[in-house]
């Protein structure tokens, strides 16, 4: 009997421990020893083109990653009933304390798309998560350009409904939690960021800022706030 061929899966596994791990060893370990402080707190869609470790350049300990089909934030409200997205968010500012929360989409969402086109009836779960995108539905058919701009005001509708998240809501009137919108383009490798005071998405490359929300509070040189 011949020996079947090894899972391409457990290759990669193997290869980790044997290569990639003990080069990195010490790091892991220090995480374990001094527990994990990541800084940013990473919400992105499922989709597997979106890889946030490559994108930011982060490594092990850095990114706390909360992804689901859209990259949405349901309401705080509980309208949504219970959330494994709520519960991270909630674990991310009130434990971790991060200090920035990403929310990012990307060209080609399967799930804005969705959104549009519908999904079986079978899928009750995604039905209703797609209702967190409605908002940013445009009324034409679904051309590439109304997908694209509807990918952008998801992420900003995203923000919205995280900003009424009392605790992060706390976190950015303190000036200790900023929150950033992103659009990822998938064949032109870049981020897209959002810009709230030009109330618009600019590519990285021309951008001041890693993306600001409309919940930042414009501080003035003597101190005084504009508007919040
Ligand atoms: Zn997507």
């Amino acid at each position: 009997m011949s020996t079947p061929p090894e899972d391409q899966l457990l290759t990669r596994l193997r290869s980790f421990h044997s290569e990639y791990f003990p080069r990195h060893q010490q790091r892991f370990q220090d995480l374990v020893a001094q527990g994990q402080h990541p800084k940013t707190c990473f919400v992105g869609c499922s989709d597997s083109r979106l890889v946030p470790y490559l994108l930011t350049g982060a490594g092990p300990g850095e990114l706390f990653i909360v992804r689901n089909v859209g990259a949405f934030i349901p309401p705080y409200d509980g309208s949504h009933g219970l959330h494994g997205t709520m519960a991270a968010i909630e674990f991310a500012v009130l434990t971790l304390e991060v200090e920035r929360i990403v929310v990012c989409g990307h060209s080609h969402c399967g799930a804005i798309r969705a959104a549009y086109d519908g999904v079986p009836d079978e899928a009750k779960a995604l039905k209703a998560w797609l209702k967190l995108a409605e908002e940013a539905l445009l009324p034409v058919r679904s051309s590439a350009e109304a997908l694209r701009r509807t990918e952008q005001r998801a992420v900003v509708l995203q923000l919205e409904r995280l900003i009424a998240y009392p605790m992060v809501q706390r976190g950015v009137q303190a000036g200790r939690l900023s929150l950033h919108g992103w659009h990822y383009v998938i064949e032109d490798g870049e981020i897209h960021v959002f810009d709230a005071e030009k109330g618009d998405f600019l590519p990285a490359s021309e951008a001041s800022n890693p993306g600001t929300g409309p919940y930042r509070q414009y501080v003035e040189h003597d101190g005084q706030v504009l508007c919040d």
